[in-house]
């Protein structure tokens, strides 16, 4: 279930932007229960009800931060963590530390430099385009005629509204606490916007986030065009 029409991509630097990429999340217990190292941070979205905010219908807490770990078995499956007051827990997720020696790449960061960003408004035509590229039936040509459809393609970050999805079949998730379909919150495409490899190593990997306003959870999965 997609959150809203319209949502935001990753507008103009801005000192008091609704967007953070990157950054630390020091909340207690966001850390992979697997390894006891602390979560990687993607984005920490403002959450607020005025023009031009990020608007989740029923989220009742000033902001959502997007959590996940490529270095342990966190990646391999659902993961979910719910918010509990100014803690964190994970309520869902693929046990094991695997070996994620030089994955996703070499010297993979502990955590990416904090970028601030304004939320840029999609404009229609992208959404659009972004629309038809989702479809089913869409011309396999499109991307490739339409140089703005091809830029639009490659998964990139994105709040609300309806995200260009690798699979466009798989947009569906149930909250691991209540059973309710949750809301397709974001999109995290690979740009970290500080350093030269990204959040994930892969320009055609993106990370989908759903979001329960009721039970207050996260959940997210990755994908690979
Ligand atoms: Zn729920």
């Amino acid at each position: 279930m997609f959150l809203s029409e319209d949502g935001f991509l990753v507008g103009p630097a801005s000192a008091t932007g609704g967007l953070i990429l990157g950054g630390t999340c020091a909340l207690r217990g966001a850390i992979s229960p697997n390894t006891g190292a602390r979560l990687t941070q993607f984005a920490h979205v403002h959450v607020g009800a005025g023009a031009g905010a990020f608007f989740v219908p029923g989220w009742e807490l000033p902001d959502i931060r997007f959590l996940y770990s490529w270095k342990c078995n966190i990646h391999e499956g659902s993961f979910s963590y719910r918010y509990l007051g100014n803690s964190i827990e994970v309520v869902e997720y693929i046990k094991g530390t695997g070996d994620h020696e030089g994955f996703p790449y070499e010297n993979y960061p502990d955590s990416f430099q904090e970028v601030r960003r304004e939320l840029q408004r999609i404009s229609e035509g992208d959404q659009q385009l972004i629309r038809q590229l989702n479809s089913p039936d869409c011309d396999p040509d499109l991307e490739y005629d339409n140089p703005r459809a091809n830029e639009l393609s490659t998964p990139t970050h994105q709040f609300g509204g309806v995200p260009y999805l690798v699979d466009p079949e798989l947009s569906e998730k149930e909250c691991i606490l209540c059973d309710k379909e949750m809301l397709l919150v974001a999109a995290i495409g690979n740009d970290s916007y500080s350093n030269e490899y990204g959040f994930s190593g892969d320009d055609f990997v993106q990370i989908l986030y759903w979001a329960c306003p009721k039970c207050h959870v996260v959940s997210a999965l990755n994908f690979y065009d």
